[in-house]
C-alpha cells in the first residue's frame, strides 16, 4: 500500500509541509491556482511556478452533506461517505483558494487555517489517495 497524490502538479509531493502549486504572472503579478499557461488578467504568457502560502484566513465556507456527482467526484459514496467542509481560504497577497476543509463545525470567518494532506479514498489496489485540505490552526473552535 502506498500513498499517492490525487493529481500531479497540484501540491508539492512528497512533502512534510505541503504547498499548493500555483503560478504568478511576471508582467502584472497576479497569482493563479491551479497553474495557468497565460495570465487571466493581462494575457501575458510569462507565467512562473509559484508555491502558495501554507496559511491563510477562512473567508467563506459550507458543508458538503452528500456525495457530489460522479464523475468528476471519485470519493466514497453511500454509507462510506462522510460530510466535509468546503470553503475559500484567503491567502494574503495571493488569492482566495477553494478547498476541502478538515472540519465541518467550529469554523468562523477569519479563522487561521493551514494546509495539510488528507486521505481521500483507497484504490482497488489498496493505495491511499491523498488530497489537500485546510485545517483550523489550533483546532476547530479555537480562538486563533
Ligand atoms: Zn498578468
Amino acid at each position: 500500500m502506498a500513498r499517492v497524490p490525487i493529481a500531479e502538479g497540484v501540491f508539492t509531493w512528497p512533502s512534510d509541509e505541503p504547498r499548493l502549486i500555483g503560478s504568478r504572472c511576471a508582467a502584472c503579478g497576479i497569482v493563479t491556482f491551479p497553474t495557468q499557461d497565460s495570465c487571466p488578467r493581462c494575457a501575458s504568457t510569462e507565467m512562473a511556478e509559484h508555491l502558495l502560502s501554507r496559511r491563510g484566513r477562512l473567508w467563506a465556507w459550507t458543508t458538503q452533506e452528500f456525495p457530489p456527482p460522479s464523475p468528476p467526484y471519485s470519493g466514497p459514496t453511500g454509507t462510506a461517505f462522510v460530510p466535509y467542509g468546503v470553503g475559500y481560504v484567503d491567502l494574503a497577497g495571493e488569492l482566495r483558494v477553494e478547498a476541502r476543509l478538515t472540519e465541518t463545525k467550529g469554523l468562523r470567518t477569519g479563522k487561521e487555517m493551514e494546509l495539510e494532506l488528507t486521505p481521500f479514498r483507497t484504490t482497488e489496489d489498496g493505495d491511499e489517495v491523498v488530497t489537500f485540505a485546510f485545517r483550523p490552526v489550533g483546532g476547530a473552535g479555537s480562538a486563533v
